[in-house]
């Protein structure tokens, strides 16, 4: 523990797990293997390439048996994810330019195969592609194994640890995250990553709490610092004072009682004081996370990301994989219903499999519908999956950022030949499926009427429908004070989808983090929002602020709201509003 006069410090990264844990930092692989250099004479290079290739194999074999460990644990799909680390085992280019460094430069082999791996990365870093610098972390990994092959050193593999312990690193592998021991490991604290790195997806489904983004940790803490970690607001405290563990104390018993009070209402139905109901589903990205939907009380899924069904992966997922996937969603959520979103690729995400040059603005290039109705069949074979998937279950179908109603038609025409070639072949799938549309763009919340005639339910893309709103990345920290949810164009473009549907006789759900945020409850429900989708950590919190709210009233207020300028005031007026209703929930 921190020495009594030494100072409390706070970091703030982003919180993407949530959870309060203290204890002993160890700084994982902070420092890189030191690798021994020394000459060799021609003859020894059958030998060093021996060595070479025993390694291979062996980390090779060490992969595999962490792949079926994992595929053991929590699933085939989350285990899939290391397919890119094997290919980088069997990667001719970085093997071969090895094998030449050694003939040429005549020093040890780990010597040359760690400088070849450390240019590889670089270059691959410079590349203006997030796929592969995201690759840079597979080889980093890889390399590091082969690398302790040829020296012959046991591994300091974090589930070798035996003591409770906060992991802080640069960034974890894949590996190293879904090997994480649940026992020992409180939580995490990386330098890079984002909400959707695969640390922070593994963290969620693992649920142990984690913090991502967070320049310099490795070096600002050191293996037996105290820290005190708070997955909820980002926030890394070192040396936590007394008074803060107090605080936090306190804190954390506020929030088993408040987590008590949200257990005994988890069966309720999402109603409103007045009687309104709500649907309240939830958020998913991968098939693993069904268990923590079905303890949470959610009602369905309103949005699944299907296209982390495609990390790490090489090729796209074939369609009898996809349709493994999305069958077992559909039988597991049943009676309730599943909304699952077309491929969502491009822009930042997953750029490999979209096959195509990179783009200045990405944001606002091939992304999403756009890919799909570029790359047909890529497109046809995740409809045919869901259409087959939906014969086992209540399965909706919804396209990502529609702009104009002639990339539904287009989209649903694909469909409908999807749905000819199943029949052609006598497969049964789901004859009838629902289609609705995410409203993502400003545009299509401006046309929504037009929109709102072709589709059976909108569910509003939030976290990308403020990002084109205002023209701010919503990635992009330097800028992020004009990321404003409660800007009255916002607000516009809301209630101008909510009106749109409802006149046309559709329904109109939210399945961006807005929907997650206790304080814009009231707002939302009184803008007419009929369908919240939210993380499954946040379900509890948005039941139980959905029944302590009167529809009536919230209409009301969000005839207020609308009706101000300034986007900060409307975000006050919306806390002060949600604190009245359901104080104790500020406290979680
Ligand atoms: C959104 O944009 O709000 C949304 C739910 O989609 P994603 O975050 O996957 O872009
Ligand atoms: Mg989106």
């Amino acid at each position: 523990m921190g020495a009594p006069h030494e100072q409390e410090i706070i970091w703030q990264g982003i919180g993407v797990s949530p959870g309060i844990v203290e204890g002993d930092v160890v700084v994982h692989w902070q420092n890189e293997e030191e690798i021994p250099v020394r000459d060799i004479t021609p003859a020894e290079i059958p030998s060093e390439i021996a060595r070479f290739e025993v390694a291979l194999i062996a980390t090779r074999q060490e992969l595999l048996e962490i792949q079926q460990k994992i595929a053991g644990a929590i699933g085939a799909d989350d285990a899939s994810i290391f397919d890119a680390h094997l290919l980088v085992v069997e990667d001719r280019t970085l093997i071969d330019e090895a094998l030449r460094g050694l003939e040429r430069d005549l020093n040890n082999i780990e010597f040359v195969f760690h400088q070849v791996a450390e240019k590889y990365c670089r270059t691959l870093a410079a590349i203006d592609d997030p796929y592969l610098q995201e690759r840079v972390v597979d080889v980093e990994d890889v390399t590091r194994r082969i690398i302790r092959h040829l020296l012959g050193k046991s591994r300091e593999e974090l589930h070798k640890l035996d003591r409770p312990h906060i992991i802080v690193a640069r960034n974890l592998t894949p590996s190293d995250t879904a090997l994480i021991n649940r026992e020992l490991v409180r939580g995490f604290v990386t330098e890079q990553g984002s909400r959707t790195s695969h640390s922070a997806i593994m963290a969620r489904s693992l649920g142990i709490p984690a913090i991502v983004a967070l320049p310099g940790v490795c070096t600002k803490t050191a293996t037996g610092d105290y820290v005190l970690l708070d997955g909820y607001s980002g926030r890394l405290i070192g040396n936590p004072s007394e008074q803060t563990r107090f605080a936090y104390g306190q804190i954390e018993r506020q929030k088993v009682a408040v987590t008590h009070q949200l257990e005994a209402i988890r069966e309720t139905p999402s109603n409103t004081r007045d009687g309104r109901h709500i649907i309240l589903s939830a958020n998913i990205e991968l098939p693993s996370e069904l268990d923590a939907v079905a303890s949470s009380g959610a009602e369905g899924i309103g949005l699944f990301r299907t296209e982390f069904l495609f990390l790490n992966k090489t090729v796209p997922p074939s369609e009898d994989e996809q349709y493994e996937s999305y069958k077992l969603v559909a039988e597991r959520c049943s009676p309730h219903g599943v909304i699952i979103r077309t491929l969502d690729i491009g822009g930042d995400k997953l750029m490999h499999l979209a096959d195509q040059t990179s783009e200045d603005n990405p944001f606002l290039g091939c992304r999403a519908i756009r890919l799909c109705l570029a790359q047909p069949e890529l497109f046809k074979t995740q409809l045919r999956a869901i259409l087959r998937a939906g014969a086992h279950g209540h399965m909706r179908l919804m396209y990502p950022m529609i702009g104009q109603a002639e990339e539904l038609r287009r989209a649903n025409a694909l469909l409908e030949e999807c749905k000819q070639e199943l029949a052609g072949r006598g497969i049964p799938y789901l004859h009838d499926i629902e289609v609705g549309i995410m409203i993502e763009l400003p545009a299509a919340a401006l046309i929504a009427d037009q929109l709102a005639k072709e589709v059976k339910f909108f569910s509003v893309g939030s976290n990308d429908l403020v990002q084109y709103t205002m023209a701010v990345d919503r990635g992009n920290e330097r800028i992020a004070y004009l990321y404003q949810p409660t800007h009255p164009a916002v607000l516009r473009l809301l209630a101008m989808a909510a009106t749109a549907a409802h006149d046309n006789g559709i329904w109109i759900g939210i399945c961006g983090e807005m929907a997650s945020e206790i304080h814009l409850t009231p707002l939302l429900l009184g803008l007419g929002i009929d369908e919240f989708s939210v993380g499954t950590p946040a379900v509890p919190r948005i039941k139980k602020a959905l029944q302590s709210l009167e529809f009536q009233a919230c209409q009301e207020f969000a005839g207020r709201a609308a009706s101000m300028t300034d986007p900060q005031e409307i975000e006050t007026m919306c806390r002060d509003y949600a604190k009245q209703h359901y104080p104790d929930l500020f406290d979680l």
